[in-house]
């Protein structure tokens, strides 16, 4: 499949995780890619592995938002494809959390995608597609993620909103909620490898399929939604999560 010949797609987090399979992903179908994150390592390890461009940004800056948008400008020109996947992933229950916690999370998840969709619209071309990373926990009151349960709830709602308000443009948006997917996102939680295999056994348990999705089970998703595939998908959120939002 060839499904984005000729497109220039801008993926957020694109150097770890999700957004790295869904950067190869959509390479693999003909975009032009550029990739977006903090770490100046990763960003230039896979831009030279796969051909991307890449640039540096924290999304949780509008700041840098801006310039990230002007560096893409100069050195790729319009974007057609936007995949909003930056995001943090930590806990703490109601009882410990601390202001700047909370700010933290919802600087990145909720705050900074915002402001990455906005800040896009003067770059996007009319007919492009805009997915957004959500979480199957955005319908779950699983205990100590209320915050990032919180930002992915907004998240899910926020493609809603946009989706209404780029109807004139025909920029089509929706939403991908992944479930439990292996990648790095585990590994930067601070925990031991024993307390991580502890949360992985838990985690597990919760999954109907009875496996983690890998980060390719997702990409697989957001493709079909930027592409043509999905033309008379709107609004929408695709849940691939093993079933555990279902069953
Ligand atoms: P990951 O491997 O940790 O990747 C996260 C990516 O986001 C990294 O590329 C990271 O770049 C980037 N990022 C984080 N904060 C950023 C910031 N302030 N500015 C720019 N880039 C930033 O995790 P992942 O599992 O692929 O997660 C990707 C998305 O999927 C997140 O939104 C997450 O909430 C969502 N999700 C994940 C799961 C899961 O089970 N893995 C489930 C549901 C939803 P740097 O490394 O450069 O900071």
């Amino acid at each position: 499949m060839n499904r984005f010949e000729g497109k220039t797609a801008v993926i957020t987090g694109g150097n770890s995780g999700i957004g790295l399979a869904t950067a190869i992903r959509l390479k693999k179908e003909g975009a032009r890619v550029v990739i977006v994150g903090r770490d100046p390592k990763t960003l230039a390890a896979e831009a030279s592995a796969h051909g991307f461009v890449a640039i540096q940004a924290d999304v949780g800056k509008v700041a840098d938002i801006e310039r990230m948008y002007a560096e893409i400008a100069a050195k790729v020109g319009r974007i057609d494809v936007l995949f909003a996947n930056a995001g943090v992933y930590r806990s703490a229950p109601l009882a410990d959390t601390t202001e700047e916690f909370f700010d933290d999370i919802v600087d990145i998840n909720l705050k900074g995608l915002y402001f990455t969709v906005q800040k896009a619209l003067p770059h996007l071309n009319d007919g492009g597609a805009i997915v957004l990373n959500s979480s199957t926990v955005n319908t779950k009151g699983w205990p100590g993620i209320g915050i990032y349960s919180a930002t992915k709830a907004a998240v899910r709602s926020l493609a809603r909103t946009f989706a209404a308000e780029l109807l004139p443009r025909k920029i089509r948006v929706n939403a991908v909620s992944p479930g439990a997917t292996f990648t790095p996102i585990f590994g930067r939680l601070g925990l031991s490898e024993a307390e991580l295999n502890a949360t992985a056994e838990a985690l597990l348990k919760t999954v109907p399929i009875g496996r983690f999705a890998t980060a390719d089970d997702i990409a697989a998703g957001v493709a079909y939604l930027a592409s043509d595939d999905a033309a008379y998908v709107l609004g929408a959120e695709l849940t691939i999560d093993g079933g555990i939002g279902q069953i």
